[in-house]
């Protein structure tokens, strides 16, 4: 099974390769040229890390040992060894993604990518340091740095946006210890950091480096495979208790951002699981909402700052993989409209392709304080606490059952924990804001009684050890520097 760019069906490379390299040469996105055939219904009766190295294998399946490279990324380093726990809250099942050393949901992907990205580079015989180059909008970086921190051989740099993420997470990413991590703050907002990480790979492809650069965002398809299994993994949770019968069809809503997350689930649908529809959950930053439902996607808006910064985005990468998919695999199709996008800002896709899209997507969007409204409701009648994202996927859910009366089971996937943001959350359950976001956070355990995760917890006073800030435009010399 080879993978191309999602631009032009030539060249092709094998998955090792594609996870090494991380974004195809054309500045494509590297996928499958097929979906393999795959036992899903064995895959539904392993354990989290079995379904995991199950799903991998046949994602990526030039790189070997994927069972002990998967016990390597997981074992202990979860607060539950089943990894991504589900829980009943009022008529939907949540699934929670944030277990993870950093708590953040992208712990799932960037605990597995080191794995895969070390041994992808023995399969190569690439013999040079790779250099992880990130933009984060705040949970990425984190996730990132924890899990490359002092990998052999591989080297990291993140970048946020100054003052565009919580104080919580920026204290986790400047804290940050090991001796090959790089964080450095840029003027600007995330699609500034995003794009300027962008043009490095785009100024470096021809010059020769002491490193070889790749990403750790779900660009790289190294990220967006080991997301497939919490799919499956809440399928599985219902079917044990109960809830479905095998072969029942589960929806699903995913506070979405980079689109990453749901079209992991979109994945696992192609791979055989019986997934309905897949909801993308937007916040005020609603550029998704709007392209699901009209066919044109329009980056030509300002973008807001809001309590749910990790979906504050305009340029949702991931979203390519879905037209080239959607296309019937049209790469020609698909390197049009990104060419439009990128010089006029805005293009529109042809009538079938958004038919196709109506089958398996639909889409909603709240703005900060629908999300409190969500989070003041679901803590009042259910005494569940959630974080400002999952309340996104909430509220788009409960937005399409009461639009369409689908009444298949549903799972929101909840991508944060409440002390991620908790001055939002506080003042959702109309909490006092006084002092800064650590005491808030112990107010909000003080409060609620629901445990805040220790890494969190015990961030306050920690030594900062990355304070750097530059302009967008010197991201470039910051790397060549390094
Ligand atoms: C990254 C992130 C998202 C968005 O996920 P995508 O895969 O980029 O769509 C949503 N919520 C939280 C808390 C995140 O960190």
């Amino acid at each position: 099974m080879f993978y191309h760019s999602t631009r032009n069906a030539e060249p092709v490379v094998d998955s090792a390769r594609a996870v090494l390299e991380g974004l195809a040469p054309d500045g494509g996105l590297y996928m499958p040229e097929f979906i393999p055939e795959f036992d899903w219904k064995a895959c539904l009766s392993g354990s989290a890390q079995e379904m995991s190295a199950m799903i991998l294998s046949a994602l990526l399946p030039d790189i070997p040992n994927m069972r002990q490279l998967v016990a390597n990324a997981y074992t202990g380093k979860f607060e539950t060894e089943d990894l991504t726990p589900t829980v009943p809250v009022g008529g939907f099942t949540v699934l929670e993604l944030f277990r993870g050393p950093t708590s953040a949901f992208k712990d799932v992907a960037l605990r597995m990518l080191p794995q895969l990205l070390t041994t992808a580079k023995g399969v190569c015989g690439m013999e040079k340091d790779i250099m992880i180059l990130t933009a984060t909008s705040g949970d990425t970086g984190k996730a990132a740095l924890a899990g490359f921190q002092d990998v052999p051989g591989v080297r990291i740099t993140v970048f946020y946006p100054d003052g565009g993420v919580s104080k919580v997470q920026r204290a986790q990413m400047v804290t940050q210890e090991g001796e090959n991590v790089n964080v450095c703050a840029v003027y600007g907002n995330f699609d500034d950091a995003q794009t300027g990480v962008k043009n490095i790979f785009a100024a470096c492809r021809d010059k020769e480096l002491p490193f070889m650069l790749s990403s750790a965002n779900s660009i790289n398809i190294g990220r967006l495979a080991p997301q497939v299994m919490y799919y499956f993994k809440a399928y599985r949770d219902l079917l044990d208790r109960g809830a479905i019968s095998m072969g029942d069809e589960v929806n699903f809503s995913v506070p979405t951002g980079n689109f990453g997350d749901i079209l992991a689930g979109y994945i696992a649908k192609l791979l055989g699981l019986p997934v309905g529809m897949l909801i993308c959950a937007s916040n005020a930053n609603n550029v998704l909402t709007d392209f699901i439902r009209t066919g044109t996607y329009d980056k030509r808006r300002p973008l807001l700052k809001t309590t749910s910064p990790s979906m504050d985005i305009l340029v949702s990468s991931n979203l390519e993989r879905l037209l080239y998919l959607m296309s019937g695999c049209d790469t020609a199709l698909v390197a049009d409209l990104m060419g439009k996008l990128n010089t006029a800002g805005v293009y529109t896709v042809p009538a079938n392709m958004k038919a196709a899209i109506d089958q398996q997507f639909w889409a909603g969007c709240c703005d900060d304080a629908g999300a409190a409204k969500v989070i003041a409701g679901v803590w009042a009648e259910q005494g569940y606490l959630m974080d400002t994202h999952t309340a996104a996927g909430w509220m788009a859910a409960e937005e399409y059952v009461a639009e369409t009366g689908d009444r298949r089971p549903m799972v929101v996937l909840s991508t944060a924990s409440p002390y991620k943001f908790p001055a939002a959350v506080l003042e959702a359950i109309g909490g006092d804001l006084s002092g800064d976001e650590f005491d808030q956070m112990e107010r909000l355990e003080a409060v609620t009684k629901v445990p805040a995760p220790q890494n969190l917890s015990t961030l306050k006073g920690k030594p900062e050890r990355h304070t750097g800030v530059i302009d967008k435009e010197k991201m470039l010399e910051y790397v060549l520097s390094l």
